[in-house]
């Protein structure tokens, strides 16, 4: 088996500030990432003949423009699944009826938005715990992909947390607790806890490499550049499933109204085309070397035969 999915998280701009301890955005770039990026994301998808899984946070959707461009995105093949109501970066702090809500809430925003009920779901920020599992288990979600068992991406969010909270200035985003970094980098069923082998739910890990196990996501990507793009990209060679996960801010840069984030994050200050430069040569040398393009959701049946 040789499959690359390539997954967008369509986070809104305002969680950017949120994790920034920043006030609330306002004016166009508020919305950029389904006024602007969805549509990128769709023609970089044509261009490069890329199936894309768009993860939407339910509350987005409510906005008809927002809704319209998934219809639109699903309408040209692309899988729709579910990333939470409300995109809690707390939601494995929260107790089971609240986390019930957060998965079951987005699961409904998004089949009244589009019409189809998504199968697949992947948590704000990364972090679950066993609750998450038994509700997605209980209400037939069919896959999830959030573990990411990467200790550079681990280390890096810890400390980047720790001194907002130093400063002041304290981040929404929370930390998972090291254990995650137990469970496999392939795809696997989950057990009790979450990140040891099991028969639950399956759940395909976010990628990272082998060996240093680095993160083989948007960020890194398009902050790499074409030639260490590349490298990286080969550095997962050889993996069943490739799990190449983006977001929707990968395709936006400072000039989409994103000025406020320019100290913050190193990637709003790198142009759209260059990001998307790096994204199509690790399309290409994956195609090269014998990968097919799926959506997460095919990659799941591929994956229950294999
Ligand atoms: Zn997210």
């Amino acid at each position: 088996m040789r499959l690359c999915a390539v997954s967008v998280d369509l986070d809104e701009i305002p969680n950017y500030f949120q994790i920034h301890g920043l006030p609330e955005p306002s004016g166009p770039g508020s919305t950029a990432v389904y006024d602007v990026a969805l549509e990128r994301l769709v023609q970089m998808a044509h261009d490069a003949s890329v199936p894309l899984t768009l993860f939407a946070i339910g509350a987005d959707v409510a906005r008809p423009r927002a809704a319209l461009g998934l219809v639109a995105a699903r309408a040209k093949g692309h899988e729709i699944a579910n990333h939470s109501r409300d995109h809690r970066y707390d939601l494995v702090r929260l107790d089971r009826s609240a986390i019930r809500d957060q998965i079951v809430g987005g699961v409904e925003a998004i089949e009244r938005a589009v019409g189809e009920r998504p199968v697949g779901f992947r948590a704000p920020g990364y972090t679950v715990n066993d609750t998450v599992f038994e509700v997605l288990a209980e209400h037939g979600v069919l896959y999830d992909t959030s573990v990411f068992p990467c200790p550079a991406y681990w280390a890096a969010k810890t400390a980047v947390i720790g001194a907002m909270s130093l400063a002041g200035r304290p981040s929404r985003s929370v930390v998972d607790r090291p254990t995650v970094l137990l469970a496999p980098t392939e795809p696997y069923h989950v057990g009790h806890p979450y990140w040891r082998r099991g028969d639950g739910l399956l759940e395909m890990p976010v990628q990272v490499t082998r060996g240093l196990r680095l993160p083989f996501i948007g960020t890194t990507v398009t902050l790499a550049g074409t030639t260490r793009a590349r490298w990286l990209a080969r550095m997962c060679l050889g993996a069943p499933l490739i799990s190449l996960e983006l977001h929707g801010i990968d395709l936006l840069d400072a000039s989409d109204g994103l000025d406020a984030l320019r100290p913050h994050q190193p990637d709003v200050r790198v142009a759209t085309a260059k990001k998307l430069a790096a994204l199509h040569a690790v399309f290409e040398l994956l195609r090269r070397e014998r990968y097919s393009f799926v959506t997460l959701r095919e990659a799941a049946e591929a994956v229950a035969k294999y």
